[in-house]
């Protein structure tokens, strides 16, 4: 099966190189150096005569070469063989009546090889005419104007003998007015019988877990080594291989839900036993000077080696300490045991069990897990990060830990309130992780009804910025707010695609009674009925009802600093309303006299039915923790210690926080920054690149990535062909042109299974120009019909992304209807999961590796994927890309570029202030002095009867940001002005204040962690 679309792979990539250098085509009525764009190589004097130089010389080269290191003292005796091909134009009779005209045709393939003897090693360069082409070049065009010339340049190095560079020039001397075209076509240079050796990766630092051999590379191409011959290639295509979980002798031990579910600890023994053992002789001290002698380790080499060791150790001392935890504590064995049942019910089938590294992460984790009970127990508390760029399976992941940690909640006491809060960096959440979450906790909630678990039922709330799903329903709604009489607005927030239960379809619709936005199941025999789903979507709902987990993004946590009603997050709401259905109470304001969310609800509240303490959440989990970064990591950093803080305050406990990360490059900085806490890593890694205990890279395609540098033509031209080419391939499949599907060795349904795989393809842009382009050329450059197209940015609207996904999900029947191009950007890298989706062209190289890393991982989730990226040359950036695309892929990791990120800048401060400032009136001081605070009049009050001053307000703000140390000196004297700003304002306000918001200089509490310009009153 997978051969098959192995197959698939490799014949897409041959139509791209046929198509691109003219393979086949043997006239044309165009002028071919306007049509072919790969395997070219212009003349010379053009690139020595072009203005633009280098630039030039990377876009339109006129020469391609191989760099290689010789392995002996000269002289260095080889062969170097030449092939191409010339276009000439010929005039021909086209039709009686309308004259002539002319065409041009392809000559054969021409070749010949020279013998080459370079006898000094002393640095220059030789230029050796290839005169047997003169002949090949006259025969074939009848002018005298082609030549190639073979360059050898000794370049210095770093060891004793010369860099040897061996190219091929094209040196013709095209005059004007001939009737040739004056690029060489096709062309191809070997090179054999040079003894070499490998060169020693540049660029990066040693590491003892990669293989740092390059054989040799190419100039201006790919070079591939065919035992001690080396070829040129006009793509550069890396594979990798799809990893393996279980790569042990020993049997897999039995990790299926329904195992894990009825009699977990054997299993999980066997699995910590395996570990323990793989690592005692991988990580041994023998083993490493093993490999440090053979393979040469430096120092520094070796250092980083036992640093490994020392990681794999801890590793192997948590997984003990999760058995030992679940062996000493029943609750907590028995809420694994649960997690598995519920899991094995919402995977629905599609997959039996956990990988080892996912049930290793939940064994490591068990321990934070009996901490959230005993919130005395201050131990150093890390970030725990699941860096996920080994497999796919992160999603499954944390879920398993939430819905652990949901039952863990109520079988210790924690009858409501949220068990977590996991928020995504973007702005836009994945609405298919937002499902998987659904039937996690639905199923969860099952299993919970089964066992006659008390307490609140488990819900999930989708907690989303603004744009995403309304923040309340109002009786009397603005225009363009939703309104409750409006009977297409419940359509318009559906969010999820079908039922978490059963799976059958959603029905929407507002309850009046309740003043719920409700998502219903369609079907009548849903085990749920027709009760709206445990699903919220609407801020106010989020706050009456506060679901098991919510899930969001990140910007909502700016709320806090102007939203009294988020005391649900850090504390404890104020109590809950005797109203049916109305839920929890927050401050009193005028709107809600006794805090209720309910518009116009008046009725009495009643006390909490639990501990205030136990409301705030057990866990923070943030997904995506590399996108941190910059100012957005800046000012989220304020806001992490805000949220410690306020539930230290409010509550005595610190939170657990969980993070996942695609990649490894200076998270122990962003942790320390974001957070004031050290990060761990799981799982960890391994001694090798591709090799650690709980996976292994195997010979199965995971993904191709194939490297495309466009010659003389414009990046957009080169997509557009590369889309036709792309389309008309399938297109072929599907109606067995030319007998494609017997070539390519298919059946009838296989041909159908491999359109359905192969036949959409994401065009990735970087910049909105690039995907500009590419939505507008499908319409006008694209000659097939039909080109069905969709975009997924952050600019397209909730209910398209939402019909996209659908339709790329369940296409269409008849392949005419179905999509066919994606446009998509950064937006689509994060949480689209569609199996579907297998082939992808990169408009030019990500601005960061971490990006290039996630975007491609939307393609090949399950089967074989396909990624071209075409190089933008004329970028030093891509062009250096280029030249070492095998380690940039093959390494990719180590070339993710440390996160800008800080924790200290006083311009941050200036603009966070405000919400910090006025979290701790509204969260905290407003709650336990009973009062309002909520306009400038009472606030000024509550400071006269010394409710607060600036040097309690001074004092509170250093603690909360941890300003101790002599580094956080000028931080800490701008919150000084910051705060004696605001007194000073509230002493003499200004005459148009009347919310304490509008006092804070340079301005209130931000919105959005993202929009800097609107504020936000405080409303009474
Ligand atoms: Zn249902
Ligand atoms: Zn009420």
């Amino acid at each position: 099966m997978n051969d098959l679309q192995e197959t698939t792979v490799q014949w897409l990539t041959e139509r791209i190189l046929a198509g691109g250098r003219g393979d086949g085509i043997d006239r044309l009525e165009v002028k071919p150096s306007g049509r072919f764009w790969l395997g070219r190589l212009a003349p010379e004097m053009e690139v020595i005569n072009s203005p633009i130089g280098d630039r030039f010389e990377r876009m339109e080269p006129c020469a391609m070469g191989i760099r290689l290191k010789p392995a002996t003292e000269p002289p260095w005796e080889f062969n170097v063989e030449v092939r191409c091909r010339v276009w000439v134009r010929r005039r021909v009779w086209v039709r009686q009546g309308s004259g002539d005209d002319a065409e041009w045709t392809k000559s054969e393939l021409l070749a010949a090889r020279t013998s080459v003897s370079v006898v000094d090693a002393i640095p220059g360069a030789q230029e050796i005419p290839f005169a047997q082409f003169d002949t090949l070049f006259s025969n074939a065009t009848s002018v005298q104007d082609h030549s190639v010339t073979i360059r050898i340049e000794r370049q210095r190095s770093r060891g004793q003998l010369p860099d040897l560079v061996v190219s091929c020039v094209n040196t013709s001397n095209i005059r004007d007015r001939q009737p040739v075209d004056p690029c060489l076509y096709e062309v191809e240079m070997r090179l054999s019988r040079l003894e070499t050796s490998p060169f020693l990766l540049e660029g990066l630092p040693d590491s003892f877990r990669y293989d740092r051999q390059v054989p040799a590379y190419g100039i201006n191409c790919g070079v591939v080594q065919e035992s001690q011959d080396f070829r040129t290639t006009d793509l550069v295509v890396v594979d990798r291989g799809r990893p393996r979980y279980w790569h042990m002798e020993r049997p897999e031990p039995n990790l299926t839900f329904e195992t894990l579910a009825n009699d977990p600890m054997p299993h999980l023994e066997q699995l910590v036993e395996a570990h323990r053992d793989w690592g005692a002789e991988e990580w041994s001290a023998n083993r490493l000077a093993e490999r440090a002698s053979e393979e040469k380790w430096t120092s520094a080499m070796r250092e980083e080696a036992e640093e490994g060791a020392n990681a794999y150790r801890e590793e192997a001392r948590r997984l003990q300490a999760g058995l030992g935890s679940l062996r000493a504590d029943p609750t907590l064995l028995r809420c694994f045991q649960l997690t598995n049942r519920a899991m094995k019910r919402s995977s629905r089938g599609k997959y039996e069990g956990w990988r080892s590294f996912q049930i290793g992460f939940l064994l490591a984790n068990l321990e934070c897990l009996r901490d959230s009970a005993n919130s005395e127990d201050e131990t150093s508390d890390p970030v725990e990060i699941l860096w996920f760029a080994t497999g796919g399976g992160k999603t499954e992941t944390y879920l398993g830990l939430l819905v652990m940690a949901a039952f863990h909640d109520r079988l210790t006491g924690k009858t409501s309130g949220i068990t977590a809060w996991s928020r995504f960096p973007l702005r836009l959440l994945s609405l298919q992780q937002t499902q998987r979450f659904a039937n996690a906790v639905a199923a969860a909630e099952l299993v919970r009804k089964e066992e006659g678990i008390g307490g609140a039922t488990f819900s999930l709330g989708f907690f989303v910025g603004q744009g995403g799903t309304p923040n309340k329903i109002e009786r009397d709604s603005k225009p363009g707010f939703p309104d409750p009489d409006d009977p297409e607005m419940p359509a318009q927030n559906q969010i999820l695609m079908a039922c978490p239960f059963c799976d059958s379809g959603i029905e929407m619709g507002f309850d009046r009674r309740t003043w719920r936005l409700a998502h219903r199941c369609a079907s009548d025999e849903c085990v749920w009925g027709d009760k709206p789903l445990p699903f919220y979507v609407v801020d106010s709902e989020i706050f009456r009802f506060l679901p098991t987990i919510v899930v969001g993004t990140l910007d909502k946590v700016a709320l806090i600093g102007f939203q009294a009603a988020m005391r649900g997050f850090i504390g404890s709401p104020s109590g809950i309303c005797s109203g049916e259905m109305h839920g929890y109470t927050y401050a009193e304001r005028s709107k809600s006299p006794n805090g209720c969310q309910v518009p116009d609800c008046d009725r009495p509240r009643n006390p909490l039915p639990m501990d205030a303490k136990r409301y705030r959440p057990s866990i923070r989990l943030q997904d995506e923790l590399h996108l941190l970064r910059d100012s957005l990591g800046a000012i989220d950093a304020h806001y992490e210690s805000l949220l410690d803080y306020l539930i230290e305050k409010t509550s005595d406990f610190r939170p657990k926080i969980i993070a996942s990360s695609a990649t490894l490059t200076g998270y122990r900085q962003q942790c320390d920054v974001l957070y004031r806490r050290q990060g761990r890593v799981f799982p960890a890694l391994g001694p090798t690149a591709t090799e650690s205990f709980w996976t292994v890279e195997s010979d199965d395609l995971l993904r191709r990535y194939v490297a495309i540098a466009p010659r003389g033509a414009t990046l957009e031209f080169a997509a557009d062909r590369i889309v036709t080419i792309l389309q008309t391939a399938v297109r072929d499949l599907l109606t067995d042109q030319n007998g494609v599907r017997a070539a390519l060795g298919v059946d009838d349904e296989e041909a159908k299974m491999l359109v359905d795989l192969y036949g959409t393809d994401v065009v990735y842009g970087n910049t909105i120009r690039d995907l500009d382009a590419s939505v507008r050329s499908p319409e006008t450059q694209i000659p097939l019909e039909p080109l069905k197209t969709a975009t997924l940015t952050g600019h397209t609207p909730f209910p398209e992304v939402r019909d996209t996904l659908e339709r790329l999900e369940h296409p269409e029947e008849d392949f005419n209807e179905r999509l066919h191009v994606i446009a998509a950007s950064t937006m689509m890298s994060h949480g689209v999961d569609i199996d579907r989706l297998n082939v992808m062209l990169m408009l030019g190289v990500p601005l960061t590796t971490a990006e290039f890393i996630q975007a491609t991982a939307r393609i090949g989730r399950k089967h074989p994927g396909l990624v071209f990226v075409l190089h933008k040359m004329a970028l030093e950036r891509d062009a250096s890309v280029h030249r070492s695309f095998t380690s940039f892929v093959r390494q990719g990791d180590r070339f993710v570029e440390p996160i800008p990120i800080s924790r200290r800048s006083a311009n941050v401060l200036r603009r966070t202030f405000a919400g910090l400032e006025q979290s701790r009136q509204l969260q905290l001081l407003e709650p336990s002095c009973g009062a309002r605070l909520t306009t400038v009049a009472n606030l000024a009050r509550f400071v006269s009867d010394g409710g607060m001053s600036s040097a309690t307000e001074l004092d509170e703000l250093a603690e909360m940001l941890g300003l101790e140390g002599d580094l956080d000196e000028r931080l800490r004297s701008e919150l000084q002005v910051l705060v004696e700003t605001f007194f000073r304002q509230l002493d003499n306000p200004p005459s148009d204040a009347i919310f304490p918001s509008d006092l804070y200089i340079p301005s209130g509490p931000m919105r959005s962690l993202r929009d800097v310009e609107e504020q936000a009153p405080v409303r009474d």
